[in-house]
């Protein structure tokens, strides 16, 4: 079960790595302070009172260093035990150490890095060398005892090799979670990199293919999260829900953001954490005004959506942010989640009036051995 509250740490947007699609980077950005993460346990003391995750998050996290999670882990846990929080850290890997492996262990932290398939592949996009200095950086992690698990960025180049692609994340035993390319902000091209939302829908319905192909050895992350959502009608991830007033990203000087996609966006910077600002105020903020009219906006331009209770849009980030802040559509990506989403009801349906009720075979031979289906894959995630 997730936790309902989302807090994102941003110790800085610095990051070593040089990844051509990327849009969240900034040379010399400061570290956050361990004075600043004092400031968010006040502030979050009074804020809400529910279970929250605190996801480290970047820039590259790691580069804040072994000393700053010696001390804001301990102080997080501690110090905010009734919201029982939990952990989670996304870091391209190069800068683990035995020591910082060390710290995460003790707190749990489960470690999400990435790489976009073979090494070839990978440093296409992410740059010469990344490949090599994460897969040492996922031995130190793995020494240690941490859990880590990897998203694979889908390039519109990338895209035309996801076979090989798939091939690679089985071959090493690992599961799957991808993620789209976005055009990007700062760059003059901002669609050279970018998944076109038809690619993306016909990916998703090739890993939904693999993932069933695949039933019981991989899993494909996202293909979970979205038959989740069909089948309890109710978005299970920030996509897919109104993530305003539940995820909140902090940078590295104690702004408060809608989502770590914006921070570093000075006409997002909601308060600063030292100001402890209330949920109301916080919705009050010009970027709260925005995010809000985003989730009312939805409810009309998606009304006539069948899948409008588990998508709700999609990701307002998304839809906001290429407009430079003015509301113009729903996420781009609808398209894809229109596409995966009624294939996952098509399939769901057509499977219902496949499968007779157990005892109402009517002496047919039901025993026959079926190839996994999406029933299958829903039950499977519905005891999660
Ligand atoms: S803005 Fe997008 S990425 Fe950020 S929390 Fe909301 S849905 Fe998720
Ligand atoms: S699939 Fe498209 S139209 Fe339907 S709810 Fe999602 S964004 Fe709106």
């Amino acid at each position: 079960m997730k936790n309902p509250f989302h807090i994102m740490i941003i110790p800085t947007l610095g990051c070593p790595g040089r990844c051509k699609y990327c849009w969240s980077s900034e040379e010399g950005s400061p570290v956050m302070s361990v004075d600043t993460v004092r400031d968010l346990v006040a502030w979050l003391k009074e804020f809400r009172n529910d279970r929250v995750t605190f996801t480290f998050h970047g820039g590259e996290p790691l580069l804040a260093g072994a000393d700053f999670y010696r001390q804001v882990l301990p102080l997080l846990a501690g110090e905010l035990k009734s919201l029982t929080p939990d952990f989670a850290l996304q870091t391209n890997l190069w800068r683990m150490t035995p020591e910082i492996a060390r710290i995460l262990a003790e707190y749990h932290v489960p470690i999400g890095s990435s790489i976009d398939g073979p090494e070839e592949i990978t440093d296409s996009q992410r740059g010469e060398g990344y490949f090599a200095k994460c897969m040492k950086g996922y031995e130190v992690a793995k020494a240690a005892g941490l859990s880590v698990r990897f998203i694979c960025t889908f390039t519109n180049k990338s895209v035309r090799h996801k076979e090989e692609i798939f091939d690679f994340f089985k071959a090493k035993g690992l599961d799957l979670k991808l993620h789209p390319a976005l055009p990007s902000l700062r760059s003059e091209n901002p669609k050279e990199w970018a998944l076109e939302p038809a690619d993306y829908g016909d990916l998703l319905v090739y890993l939904l293919d693999k993932a069933l192909e695949n039933f019981g050895k991989m899993e494909v992350m996202n293909i979970n999260d979205l038959c989740r959502c069909v089948f309890t009608r109710r978005g299970s991830v920030c996509t897919y829900v109104n993530c305003m007033g539940n995820t909140f990203a902090i940078g590295p000087e104690g702004s408060i953001y809608p989502c770590y996609r914006f921070v570093g966006m000075p006409e997002w910077v909601m308060a600063n954490v030292r100001d402890r600002p209330t949920m109301e105020q916080l919705m009050q903020s010009e970027p709260g005004r925005r995010m809000t009219a985003f989730s009312d906006y939805v409810d009309t331009a998606c009304k006539d959506c069948s899948h409008i209770r588990y998508c709700r849009g999609g990701c307002p980030y998304n839809a906001i942010a290429p407009s430079g802040g003015e509301l113009e559509g729903v996420d781009p990506h609808c398209p894809a989640y229109k596409r995966i989403f009624d294939e996952l009801n098509e399939r769901m349906n057509a499977e219902m009036f496949d499968e007779p009720p157990s005892g109402m075979g009517f002496g047919l031979s039901v025993s026959r051995k079926k190839k996994p289906g999406v029933m299958t894959l829903m039950r499977k995630i519905s005891m999660q």
